[in-house]
């Protein structure tokens, strides 16, 4: 097996740096990151993606990439990775400070537009405060909700989990 994760249980920094969109595609469109990077029987991201923009070169077991030329950040893949390892990361338009994820969310209550919420790094360490800016969940996303966080375009690469303020319903 490929030594692509940390004793800590983490993905390692290059695999992290290699799965990342480089700035001129993330020029043209928002764009999937596919955090996958362990050798396993698995998939649905492959048929996910109407644009054929994921891959698996070797076999079931291999692991997963993406092509950013195809990718167009849709985000129908982010629901269909049952190892919630697939989020996609854009900036916004008019002020380059910002940008967004989008990610999987399978907590309750599940976040509203606008809320503020925690966002955090793939350790849990909250690094920032984001506002919600869209969540999808509908029956075709059973359920896992696609949230969509602001966040500073400089936490694009770190941002992967976000802890809502809401009371549990
Ligand atoms: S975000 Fe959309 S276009 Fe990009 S890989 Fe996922 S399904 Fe394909
Ligand atoms: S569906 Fe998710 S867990 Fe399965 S191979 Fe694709 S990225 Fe990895």
């Amino acid at each position: 097996m490929k030594n692509n994760v940390s004793n800590d249980g983490l993905p390692c920094r290059d695999s992290l740096a290699n799965s990342f969109p480089d700035k001129n595609a993330l020029a043209v469109s928002a764009k999937a990151v596919i955090e996958c990077f362990q050798e396993i029987p698995c998939n649905p991201c492959v048929g996910a993606c109407p644009r054929g923009a994921i891959s698996i070169a070797e076999g079931i077991n291999g692991i997963p990439s993406i092509d950013h030329t195809l990718c167009n950040g849709c985000s129908l893949c982010v629901y269909q990775c049952p190892g919630l390892a697939i989020f996609v990361v854009g900036l916004d338009r008019k002020d380059p400070a910002k940008g967004f994820v989008s990610l999987p969310y399978e907590f309750l209550p599940v976040p509203e537009k606008d809320d503020i919420v925690d966002v955090l790094d793939r350790e849990g360490k909250v690094i920032s405060e984001g506002k919600i800016l869209k969540v999808n969940k509908s029956k075709a996303t059973d359920r896992t909700s696609v949230v969509t966080v602001e966040v500073p375009s400089n936490l694009l690469d770190k941002a992967r989990f976000i802890k809502t303020k809401r009371g549990s319903k």
